[in-house]
């Protein structure tokens, strides 16, 4: 069995002052924590201070997003030896507010997430269909053009899937744990035929997770833990969704 992760994508919410009184209380709450891995992805401004408060506590630090060049003139973006320099294990990428506002596309989630390996950063990959695609019965079909997309040339390694059906994300709305089951499963099946080295691959489901349903979602035996956005802003909040998550 894979060991879950449980991250938190902080969006733009936050301050650097905000981050250190977060981080300084959720490490107390979840100091016994060993079987759970634990991720924070806050926004830029603050990874430097969050990855020195939690140099030595296992919780590890992500960026939100990454751009896809090395360096140069390219005004506002950040690269990956900037996120590992500021103290980043891994990135999140291809989240559907970058695909929705900044216009991301499969293509450019591919090419992010390939300059993003090449330089050791681990990936948490964002996939998931709108709510008129899953009324139009189209979720399959936009995930397989998603990861197909997405996953272009590259080997698995590093990688994480985290599904997050749009129509979950932020609204309250959460997937049954019978539905992220379902597609957990169905993602789990195209990663073997894509590559049969998929196995250690985890799949986070995302879209309104809380304390309250993070027991029942993670008891589905194809999700391997979760990506939290508005229930991970407070340090009881996510430690409990942490706590709950373990096996
Ligand atoms: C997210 O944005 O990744 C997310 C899952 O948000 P929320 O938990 O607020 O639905």
């Amino acid at each position: 069995m894979l060991k879950p992760l449980i991250a938190a994508n902080w969006k733009m919410n936050k301050s650097i002052r905000e981050t250190g009184e977060f981080i300084t209380s959720f490490i107390r709450m979840v100091k016994d924590v060993t079987d759970v891995d634990i991720l924070i992805a806050p926004p830029f401004t603050s990874l430097h201070s969050a990855a020195q408060l939690l140099n030595k506590t296992g919780i590890k630090v992500a960026g939100q997003n990454v751009y896809y060049e090395e360096k140069g003139a390219f005004t506002g973006e950040i690269s990956p030896a900037m996120l590992l320099d500021a103290g980043c294990a891994s990135v999140i990428i291809g989240h559907s507010e970058r695909r929705q506002y900044f216009s991301e596309t499969n293509e450019i989630v591919n090419k992010k997430i390939k300059t993003a390996r090449k330089n050791g950063l681990d990936v948490i990959l964002c996939i998931g269909e709108s709510l008129d695609e899953r009324e139009k019965n189209e979720t399959f079909e936009v995930l397989d053009k998603q990861l197909a997309g997405s996953l272009k040339d590259l080997q698995l390694d590093g990688i994480t899937i985290a599904y997050e059906p749009i129509w979950a994300i932020g609204t309250g709305k959460t997937a049954s744990p019978e539905q992220a089951n379902e597609v957990h499963t169905y993602i789990r099946e195209w990663l073997r035929k894509y590559n049969p080295d998929s196995e250690r691959v985890r799949i986070l489901y995302g879209g309104s997770v809380t304390p309250e349903n993070t027991r029942t979602l993670m008891a589905q035996p194809a999700v391997n833990g979760a990506l939290v956005g508005g229930a991970s802003l407070k340090p009881d909040s996510f430690a409990k969704i942490v706590t709950e998550s373990k096996s």
